[in-house]
């Protein structure tokens, strides 16, 4: 189900709990302001989803509200570990769902990185 774009912060959303460590995960990377761990769901080979620490249910939230350290904290963890996965000269893509129209399930910020085969052109 689609969230919300102007909810509050959930406390008990699914990536709050993977942060807290009640639930598993299957990390790749983390640092003091972004973790990054596997799509329960993978797309393509890599798949991986990488999440800010703070508490910010979509793209419109941290953009607005995050201070800056935790906006260039996120986005240097965003392209450290798509370095880390050598997608860098085959190239990948990133996607962040934002809102409801955009089919944003889960209500806290994360950055999807596709890569590991072709992904031909952007649908939309
Ligand atoms: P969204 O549609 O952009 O909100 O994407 C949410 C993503 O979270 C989907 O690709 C799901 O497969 C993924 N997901 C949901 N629950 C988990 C989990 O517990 N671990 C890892 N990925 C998850």
């Amino acid at each position: 189900m689609p969230i919300d774009a102007t909810q509050a912060y959930d406390d008990d959303n699914i990536f709050a709990r993977i942060l807290r460590g009640e639930i598993p995960s299957r990390k790749v990377y983390e640092d003091e302001h972004a973790l990054a761990f596997h799509d329960i769901n993978p797309q393509a080979p890599v798949h991986i989803l990488v999440i800010p620490k703070g508490r910010y249910v979509s793209w419109d939230d941290f953009s607005a509200h995050a201070p800056v350290e935790e906006i260039a904290g996120f986005v240097r963890a965003v392209g450290h570990v798509a370095r880390e996965q050598g997608l860098v000269a085959p190239g990948y893509r990133l996607l962040a769902n934002a809102g409801s129209d955009s089919g944003q399930e889960v209500p806290h910020l994360h950055v999807h990185i596709f890569g590991g085969r072709g992904l031909g052109p952007m649908l939309v």
